[in-house]
């Protein structure tokens, strides 16, 4: 698990390299590299801070 990013379920809010988003962290993994990725409640989206790239597009299975 990276260390750089940690989640606060109490006030449903995600610190990233020190960012601090409203969000939390998801089940599913990233499709490019298989960590955990962030859902950002601000743009209502998920997010992969490692591949630093938006996920909008997911194939539902
Ligand atoms: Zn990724």
């Amino acid at each position: 698990m990276h260390s750089r990013i940690s989640e606060n379920v109490v006030t449903g809010m995600i610190r990233i390299s020190g960012e601090v988003i409203p969000g939390w962290m998801d089940t599913e993994p990233c499709t490019g590299c298989g960590i955990a990725r962030v859902y950002h409640e601000k743009y209502d989206t998920y997010f992969c801070y490692e591949c630093n790239c938006w996920l909008e597009v997911l194939v539902a299975t």
